[in-house]
């Protein structure tokens, strides 16, 4: 059985790992690799090629690391296929998914290809007589980047580009349930021509994310994960003097007026609530819908919910398995939870099997959930819908507000006044209006509020460009002879 080692320094690095983590085929059941589990001397090694790649890296000329960028950028749209049947391989997803968050994260390298415009600073020119102020940001040194199972391309991508485009070096902790995506993209990397020791990946569990947040070469970390963990991440991180960014879990809604196009949002709630399986977190999980129209659109939904086709991700399926036979207990103890706390379950995903020992579980549908409810007030991350039924606006905004998680959200209505109302009285950090899954593009940045993020600096964009920065100021002056100087108050000729 193949193993997977780490990359460190531009090639493999086999240390010999006592412990490994199995990874899954989810649409069979089988263990098909290993993937090796570092330790703190592991991440000490990669701390190590980092903090030597870096003392060349950041005095690489922007044009040298544009140049490496487009070439990787290039490299990874050549081999976005190959890509993709590596996430579904691991994750299971369906392949157009796998290959669409390829995308999402090559939209992330095109932007940070524009890192010369996103570095310039300000000037202002003689703030003083003969004085000068300027401002340049500098990098931070080797940074790390932790990720979750559900997009191991795209969540890496959300942070690496900019880092390296800032002069950064790099340690990626990829999950361990799908960790050959990174793998294959530090190859791409050294293609690309990038020097060795400034993309390097680490595996392992809880064991390497602690030594890789105390470490003291390590200069920031940008982790994306569940909340219990990205809250710990956080504090451990910034206790130890490093600036941390923690996405953390969610628990999307949207709220449906009774103005909406109810054809559109059952298509949305569709494609937001079982896509990937519902493990996105950007997956709409909870449907607040504004009566008369609930009974309407919980028809259409579950007209749409029982087409869909749970399968292999490889051959044609609209939804794949889940990542693991854990998890898709645990979801589905949620669906049981929900049954046994009153709600109407319209669609049961439990008993669907479309064969093998693969880690299935259908669409499934609740209706009249209320607030109380475990599927309501826990991020599950499966595809699991629930619709909340409420009178007005009011409520259903006061529900949103009150959730403890504030990812994103999205409000379906024909009513501009009332959409441009949500936008501003939401407390979330991405809102969609008539648009279910409102992901910011790269150029913007990514991120939650409340539970959904530890941290201030949100991903990608010019926040993930000052994440990976230091600013500093100077004030220069220059003495000029030929001026006399004199006003500078400096000798002649000096
Ligand atoms: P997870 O929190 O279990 O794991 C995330 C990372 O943390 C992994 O690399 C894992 O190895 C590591 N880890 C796990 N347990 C740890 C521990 N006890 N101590 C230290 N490190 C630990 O998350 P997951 O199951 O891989 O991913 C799903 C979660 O990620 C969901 O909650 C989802 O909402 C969230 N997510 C959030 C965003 C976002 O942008 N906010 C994006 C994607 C996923």
């Amino acid at each position: 059985m193949s193993e997977i080692t780490h990359w460190i320094n531009g090639k493999t690095f086999d240390d010999s790992a006592k412990r490994h983590g199995d990874i899954f085929n989810p649409a069979t059941g089988e263990v098909s690799k290993k993937v090796a589990f570092g330790t703190a001397a592991t991440v000490d090694a990669a701390v190590k090629s980092a903090t030597d790649a870096f003392a060349e890296w950041r005095h690489s000329s922007l044009t040298k690391r544009v140049n490496v960028l487009f070439a990787f950028r290039e490299l990874v749209n050549t081999n976005k296929e190959k890509i993709a049947a590596l996430i579904t391989s691991e994750h299971g997803k369906v392949l157009s998914d796998a290959a669409g968050e390829v995308t999402r994260g090559l939209e992330v390298v095109e932007f940070a290809c524009g890192i010369p415009h996103l570095l310039k600073g300000g000037f202002s020119e003689e703030v003083s007589t003969g004085v000068d102020v300027y401002s340049i940001r500098q990098a931070l040194g080797p940074v790390a980047i932790i990720s979750p199972f559900n997009f191991p391309a795209m969540v890496p991508m959300w942070f690496f580009p900019v880092a390296i485009a800032c002069g950064n070096t790099v340690i990626v902790k990829p999950s361990e349930k799908d960790p050959s995506a990174a793998m294959f993209m530090a190859q791409l990397w050294k293609e690309a021509g990038l020097p060795d020791g400034v993309f390097n990946v680490v595996h392992g569990d809880k064991e390497v994310v602690d030594a890789i947040l105390t470490h003291p070469g390590i200069k920031s970390v940008s982790f994306v994960g569940s909340t219990p963990i990205a809250k710990y991440v956080y504090e451990t991180g910034t206790k130890s003097g490093k600036r941390v960014q923690a996405l953390g879990g969610a628990k999307n809604h949207m709220v449906v007026l009774p103005d909406a196009d109810l054809d559109l949002a059952a298509d949305a709630a569709i494609n937001a609530g079982f896509g990937s399986a519902g493990e996105r977190c950007m997956a709409i999980s909870a449907l607040v819908v504004v009566e008369p129209v609930a009974d309407a659109l919980v028809a259409k939904i579950k007209e749409r919910a029982v087409k869909l086709k749970t399968g292999d991700g490889t051959k044609g399926a609209d939804m794949g398995p889940l990542v693991t036979q854990v998890h898709r207990d645990k979801v589905a103890s949620y669906v049981d939870a929900g049954e046994k706390e009153g709600a109407t379950i319209v669609v049961d995903g439990r008993s669907v099997n479309p064969g093998g020992n693969g880690f299935w579980l259908g669409p499934t549908l609740f209706d009249h959930v209320t607030p109380k409810m475990s599927i309501y007030t826990d991020e599950i991350f499966g595809p699991v819908l629930s619709v909340i039924r409420v009178k007005s606006y009011d409520e259903a905004l006061a529900l949103v507000n009150s959730h403890q998680y504030g990812n994103g959200t999205a409000i379906f209505t024909n009513d501009g006044g009332a959409a441009r109302r949500y936008q501003n009285e939401v407390e979330v950090g991405m809102v969609g209006i008539n648009v279910p899954i409102p992901v910011p593009m790269a150029y913007y940045s990514f991120g939650g509020w409340k539970n959904s993020l530890f941290g201030d600096s949100h991903a990608h964009g010019t926040e993930g460009v000052h994440f990976f920065t230091r600013g500093k100021v100077v004030t220069s002056r220059w003495l000029d002879p030929s001026h006399g100087g004199i006003n500078l108050g400096f000798p002649q000729n000096t």
